[in-house]
């Protein structure tokens, strides 16, 4: 089902700038000249596509939802006085109309939107005949057929310049994250479909400034292809999201410092192949010895199911996971990845004993 255009608009915009896409603007457009303001300091970065919501998606009522087909003409202003392409979020087929009427290049499905498949196929039908640009955040919750759903419905009604924006996965557990980058998922639609351009949007990730940088990093190094960063000209009064937005000036900086890591030569290549080698003889050693374990586990298993002895002994328990991190230690391995990989195999190890006794019973 994956576009096979390889160079789609968002691989070519990438390629003219030769560094990662950078899109950026603010959260919501408040006003004219917030919105111009913010465009001329973003067009001198050379920022690849403006953005900007006028629908906005918010928790509660009675916050701002956005100016609404109001901020459509502050974005063509955009378009005409700096020649800067420009984004929004679109959330209902109406949203979608404006936005074409408009000439708005970039569209984007929020993650409020892509979480729900038939709000995205009736976006979907609204597009059929157009090949507008447009770019599927990840669903709220982290289901990445979901996500890859969202961007086959796109595909499905002919278009071809789709993106994935990746902007985190909401959690209840407390983290230093306003939405848990969860990475492997991201990873896993790139290994999925190897042509749809990704784009990290760190802002909704980390949920503030300090964030940014090393999650763009992050995501560059995993080969993502561009960054989507909320920029205010005075974060503090901004009217949504004022906690994560950064000014032009700080944007400058990061876009500056981000390393795009090059593609590996020959002698690299040659040289992790060998180091290759080495981790796959490594791994056969550690699952020869997990099966060299298993059984000896289940040889105690037996005789306890003879002594009538019960299968969790809690002193055994403690000592396995008061020694297993201590040699950790010794051999300069973390010893709370130990103690987590040890609960996998005491997990294991009690399941066969577990079988042990079931088996004749
Ligand atoms: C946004 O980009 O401002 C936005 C509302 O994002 P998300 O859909 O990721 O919450
Ligand atoms: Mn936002």
């Amino acid at each position: 089902m994956e576009s096979r255009k390889q160079d789609n608009y968002f691989h070519q915009l990438g390629k003219l700038r030769r560094k990662p896409l950078a899109i950026a603007g603010p959260c919501s457009a408040e006003s004219r000249e917030q919105v111009l303001d913010t465009a001329r300091q973003l067009k001198e970065l050379q920022v690849d596509i403006f953005r900007a919501g006028v629908w906005k998606p918010r928790s509660k009522p009675g916050t701002f939802e956005g100016v609404g087909l109001e901020g459509m003409a502050w974005l063509q202003e955009v378009r005409h006085e700096f020649g800067l392409p420009v984004a929004t979020e679109v959330a209902k087929p109406q949203h979608i109309e404006f936005a074409l009427k408009h000439h708005i290049d970039v569209l984007w499905i929020g993650a409020r939107t892509s979480v729900n498949p038939f709000a995205v196929q009736e976006l979907a039908e609204v597009l059929r005949g157009t090949n507008v640009p447009i770019m599927v955040k990840n669903p709220v919750n982290p289901d990445l057929a979901l996500w890859a759903g969202a961007i086959e419905r796109l595909w499905a009604v002919g278009l071809t310049d789709v993106a994935a924006i990746h902007r985190g996965f909401s959690s209840y557990e407390p983290s230093q994250y306003r939405n848990l980058p969860l990475w492997q998922l991201p990873v896993q639609l790139k290994a999925q479909y190897p042509n749809l351009p990704i784009i990290v949007d760190p802002s909704h990730i980390g949920g503030k400034p300090e964030l940014i940088y090393p999650l763009s990093q992050k995501a560059l190094d995993l080969d993502f292809d561009g960054v989507m960063i909320e920029t205010h000209p005075n974060p503090k009064a901004a009217l949504s999201d004022a906690d994560q937005q950064i000014t032009p000036a700080v944007l400058g900086e990061i876009l500056t410092k981000l390393q795009v890591r090059s593609m590996p030569d020959q002698a690299f290549v040659s040289r992790a192949e060998e180091l290759r080698k080495k981790i796959d003889r490594a791994d056969r050693e550690i699952i020869e010895a997990l099966a060299r374990r298993m059984r000896v586990v289940e040889e105690i298993g037996k005789d306890k199911k003879e002594n009538n002895v019960a299968v969790l002994q809690l002193e055994r328990w403690n000592e396995i996971f008061q020694t297993r991190p201590q040699w950790a230690a010794q051999m300069n391995l973390t010893p709370e990845f130990i103690q987590e990989l040890y609960q996998l195999i005491h997990v294991e190890s009690i399941r066969i004993q577990t079988e042990v006794v079931k088996k004749d019973a």
